[in-house]
């Protein structure tokens, strides 16, 4: 790329009409410019150390072959020039040398066979000294009419000598710099434009390559500036030591700048990963040429800058051909771009072996090919951010198209899942309230069961009644005959002795009668009779006493149904249930009685008595079905009162006892180890729930063949839920 820029030079020198033997440079009023390159005659000083004295005594001067503009090589520092002229015009006389990288050019006229030092101009000097408007080096060559002069030009410069010269009038001199300032006024404005153009879209994407891009822009802009000499005239004219380097640099700088920025651009690391790493040699070189002028070696700096820049022209052309077949379209742009660079740098080549003429078209090819290398890579930089930009917008609509869809998907599955779960939910409320119905019967059929049970205790309790009742009953109706004997006996006596009132007094019949009742009174047994009516009487009396007795317990009992609280003797619980079981205690069960509390307690008397016959009919039933039973079973009741206000009641038997599985399922609603009819299995559950409400624990001690021992304990003050159920 940077090879450009040499060519740049090569225009600016190579503008001559190619007048091969024009000896003396003839201005005339037709002719007002003439190019005089091709037919001066040089001498190349190399060692720099000929002397003026020594110019003008040797004729060392040759004339050139090839090119109409000689370019020296780059390790040329000294060159020597000698033109003839001739002034045929009314017009002053320039030289006029459009090439203004030349550190320092000195002109001398030959005058009376001695060299006259007549002005010094170039870069070394500083600018106002030069044309006012034209950047070119120009002499006033003070040229008298119709006089052959012969004029020397010492060419000194660290940079490559190249010598474009031309004689002008001031006329043709000021149309000419005024059509190229135009011209190159409006290259650096388009350079400009671009350069700011892609700087705002960088501001605003952020994209790195508009950054390298615009950063070649500048290299590009610097170097044109110093290669044009329009930097030196209107950007640092009076800093004539600017100019030693800036071409050189500037060169570097967009050389490597263009290869930073081919690299990111052609996207060359994805496309071409494996010519990657040697493109960084081309770099690596460029490193090398820019230090080699750092230490003055100014000629290997511009020999590496020539051919590295011309391998990478075309390097660039290929990579860009490969990276467009690859299927990256934007390259075609990239392609063009520099392709038409090089057009135009073969166009120069052409004119300047003079096989395209010279003309604007031609003197401007660089200018244009470069202005239009510019625009197509600010293009193709659009079109590639636009092509990223429609591969992301791509991708961003399939992500989103896929985004929808899974939406879709989820959407639908959560539809799914809702009717599923409505379903369930739906089965769920039917099986719950099946399960509610099922509770509600079971609760019923609970209560039921409840009443059952209470029934069966009261059928136990009236057959036990019955029995007790009627024993001292027919113990008072067997007396009842014998007291009416005895009665109807005594009455015979008592009437005998009333008929006594009815002899009126008549002794005789008096003392008949005295000795009939007498005989009666022998008859009956009289003292018999009254011990045997007392006896009698005793008996009744004892069987009514026995039948109020039971009375009074089944009284007591009958709290059963007894819904308030009450403060009561628990005993009168405990022995009014003995006393209605007592019909099913069988005789050889003893019952032991061991009431050491006090026995108020606080309770709902009712309830609690079911709990005891609930216990006690439970531990007659494990006596009497106890297979090997003893001479004499035992049956033990005992209570006392424990501290915190609380009353222990044991009820121990000495039946079969417990297994550790009956034990610990006894408390459950229709458990039971009994037949059929024999046994609900709620007589324990009941017991339980009621203890509960009291507030009261119940243990079991009990192993199998030892008997059990139920411990119930119980607060003697209620503390419970008031009410009952
Ligand atoms: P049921 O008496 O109708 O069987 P319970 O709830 O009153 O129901 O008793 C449950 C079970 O507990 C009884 O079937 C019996 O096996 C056992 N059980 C209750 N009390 C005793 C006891 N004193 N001795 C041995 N087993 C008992
Ligand atoms: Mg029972």
């Amino acid at each position: 790329m940077v090879i450009r820029i040499r060519l740049i030079f090569l225009l600016l020198v190579i503008t001559g009409k190619g007048f091969l033997f024009a000896q003396p440079f003839t201005i005339t009023e037709s002719t007002p410019s003439v190019f005089i390159s091709n037919g001066a005659k040089y001498l190349i000083d190399k060692s720099n150390t000929i002397s003026v004295e020594q110019i003008n005594s040797k004729d060392l001067f040759n004339s050139r072959q090839g090119s109409s503009t000689p370019v020296f090589k780059e390790n040329i520092r000294s060159v020597w020039v000698r033109f003839e002229t001739l002034n045929q015009s009314s017009h002053e006389v320039f030289l006029d040398i459009p090439y203004t990288n030349i550190g320092s050019v000195s002109l001398y006229r030959l005058q009376h066979d001695s060299i006259v030092f007549i002005e010094t101009s170039g870069n070394n000097i500083p600018v106002n000294k030069y044309e006012p408007g034209n950047p070119n080096i120009v002499f006033n060559l003070h040229l008298p009419q119709n006089v052959q002069t012969v004029y020397y030009l010492h060419v000194e410069s660290v940079h490559p000598i190249i010598l474009p010269m031309y004689l002008s009038t001031r006329e043709s001199l000021v149309s000419s710099s005024a059509i190229k300032n135009f011209f190159i006024g409006f290259y650096f404005g388009l350079l400009m434009v671009a350069f700011f153009y892609n700087f705002f879209l960088f501001v605003s994407t952020k994209d790195i390559n508009y950054f390298y891009y615009i950063l070649y822009v500048f290299a590009l802009i610097l170097a044109q500036l110093c290669a044009s000499g329009y930097g030196y005239f209107y950007l640092w004219p009076n800093s004539p030591g600017v100019n030693t380097l800036s071409l050189l640099w500037a060169s570097y700088f967009s050389g490597i700048t263009a290869f930073i920025f081919s690299i990111f651009f052609l996207r060359i690391k994805f496309y071409l990963p494996k010519v990657f790493p040697y493109l960084l040699v081309i770099f690596f070189i460029y490193l090398v040429g820019l230090i080699a002028s750092l230490f003055d070696a100014y000629s290997l700096s511009y020999t590496i800058l020539n051919y590295n820049s011309l391998f990478n022209g075309v390097l660039a052309l290929i990579i860009s051909i490969l990276i467009i077949k690859k299927g990256f379209k934007t390259a075609v742009f990239y392609l063009i771009a520099w392709a038409s660079f090089l057009v135009s740098v073969i166009i120069l080549v052409l004119r300047n072996l003079n096989i395209l003429p010279y003309n604007n078209f031609t003197a401007s090819s660089i200018y244009i090919g470069s202005a239009i290398e510019i625009i197509l890579l600010s293009i193709a930089l659009a079109d590639r951010i636009n092509t990223l930009k429609k591969e992301k917008e791509l991708s961003q609509a399939e992500a989103l198209q896929r985004a929808t869809e899974n939406e879709k998907l989820v959407n639908e599955q959560n539809i799914l899942l809702e009717q599923k779960v409505n379903l369930r939910t739906t089965e769920l409320q039917t099986t719950n309230n099946q399960l509610n119905s099922t509770l509600a019967n079971l609760k019923d059929t609970q209560t039921q069961l409840v009443e059952a049970e209470k029934m069966a205790s009261l059928g136990q309790l009236t057959a036990g009644i019955a029995h007790e009742i009627n024993n001292p009953i027919n113990f008072v109706k067997s007396n009842i005959t014998p007291l009416r004997l005895d009665v109807k006996d005594l009455m015979e006596v008592l009437n005998a002795y009333n008929e006594l009132h009815t002899l009126n007094g008549d002794p005789n019949k008096y003392k008949q009668k005295l000795e009939s009742i007498k005989e009666l009174k022998e008859d009956i047994d009289l003292p018999y009779v009254q011990k045997e009516i007392n006896n009698l009487i005793a008996g009744i009396e004892e069987g009514a006493e026995r039948t109020a007795e039971i009375v009074r317990g089944l009284r007591t009992f009958s709290r059963i149904d007894e819904a308030a609280l009450k403060l009561v003797n628990i005993h009168d619980g405990l022995l009014s249930t003995i006393v209605l079981l007592k019909n099913n205690i069988p005789y050889y069960v003893k019952v032991v009685k061991d009431f050491q509390s006090q026995g108020e307690i606080e309770c709902f008397p009712g309830k609690l008595n079911q709990v005891f016959m609930n216990i006690l009919t439970n531990a007659v039933q494990a006596i009497t079905s106890k297979p090997n039973r003893l001479e004499e079973e035992t049956l033990t009741i005992k209570t006392r009162d424990l501290d915190d206000g609380l009353i222990e009641v044991s009820i121990k038997d000495s039946g079969m006892g417990m297994t550790e599985e009956v034990k610990h399922r006894i408390f459950e609603p229709f458990f039971t180890t009994k037949d059929v009819g024999e046994g609900t299995g709620l007589g324990m559950a009941i017991v339980f729930k009621i203890i509960q409400k009291h507030n009261g624990k119940i243990n079991i001690i009990t192993a199998p063949g030892e008997g059990a021992e139920f411990i119930i304990t119980l607060p003697n003050r209620y503390q419970g839920q008031e009410g009952q159920d």
